[in-house]
């Protein structure tokens, strides 16, 4: 394991990349992510060896938005195995905005390119378990539960009525996907179901301990229980690497190297085998939707420790 990094080395890169919170723009596509701030920013990291450290906001709220696809992508694997997911969910990076349509029509029969994309994220919320969209987010919280033993853990219903409101592109996706048999059952309870999940608040304490369990192969560091199978961590981690840093992935590859996935909250999760997870949150985005501050931080962490998985 690379050497630990203290919370005065945190505490001191905070303040270099603070200025930069204001290169970005804060989410407002969906009206409630408007009023965070560009300077409540926020790192931890949870050791491999199970210790922690954090630095700023550390105990306020923000939504996973799209982190919350890795997590649901285990769960859904989880009751549907790998057959099901991958015959209506493809695995290839698309290189394209989040929530593209126009590769929807390319393939023929219609598949969404991957599950990091919108449109494999609504189907992979489609195929969670759960009668009612209450009862699928119901199961992903009790699952993030279980992965950060803290079961005050819920979704904010501020923001995903706000989203559910607004979420005129993910509806667009969702209908067309129905159309082509790629999602069954409601457009608007699989939305609602969606836009719960995308609004479920951590802090960045509990994110880098889900970060910490995908990093050590599914398994809970303080108990050892496997929550997820080592199979479908890596899978999910891979989805990291390929995907997670929207169409910025490769180059995020290539100067970070850590398997990471960000959300339009301005939160990133990092998960790195035998060193542990990395939470960083900024909420000012850069064009391609990632938090500018986690993407400066994570760059000098990767770099100063030698993080690169490459
Ligand atoms: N709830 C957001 C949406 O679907 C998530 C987007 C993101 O974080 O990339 O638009």
């Amino acid at each position: 394991m690379s050497d630990k990094i203290s919370k005065e080395v945190l505490t001191e890169w905070l303040e270099i990349v603070r200025p930069f919170a204001h290169d970005g723009h804060v989410a407002d596509y969906i009206p409630a992510l408007a009023k965070k701030h560009p300077e409540d920013l926020a790192v931890a990291i949870h050791y491999h060896d199970g210790t922690t450290v954090s630095e700023g906001r550390d105990e306020d709220c923000f939504t996973l938005q799209s982190i919350s696809k890795v997590i649901a992508l285990a769960l859904a694997l989880m009751d549907n195995g790998e057959d099901y997911v991958f015959e209506r969910v493809g695995m290839e990076p698309s290189g394209d905005p989040f929530h593209s349509i126009y590769r929807l029509e390319q393939h023929n029969p219609s598949k969404p390119l991957n599950p990091m994309i919108n449109a494999g994220a609504l189907a992979v919320t489609n195929m969670i378990h759960g009668v009612t969209p209450d009862e699928k987010v119901g199961r992903l919280l009790s699952f993030i539960h279980e992965m950060t033993d803290d079961h005050s853990i819920r979704h904010s219903e501020e923001v995903a009525s706000s989203e559910f409101e607004t979420a005129f592109l993910n509806r667009a996706l969702l209908y067309y996907m129905k159309q082509h048999q790629v999602v069954d059952g409601s457009v608007e309870e699989t939305l609602d179901a969606y836009t719960k999940q995308c609004a479920i608040e951590v802090n960045v304490k509990q994110l880098a301990r889900i970060g910490a369990l995908f990093a050590n192969e599914g398994r809970d560091l303080d108990s050892n229980r496997q929550i997820i199978s080592k199979h479908f961590a890596r899978i999910c981690k891979t989805f990291m690497v390929t995907c997670g840093m929207y169409d910025a992935s490769g180059a995020f590859a290539i100067k970070v190297g850590i398997p990471a996935k960000s959300g339009v909250s301005g939160a990133v999760v990092g998960s790195l085998n035998k060193f542990g997870g990395i939470a960083v949150y900024g909420p000012a985005l850069d064009e391609k939707g990632n938090s500018v501050v986690g993407l400066k931080l994570l760059e000098m962490m990767s770099n100063r420790y030698d993080l690169s998985i490459f």
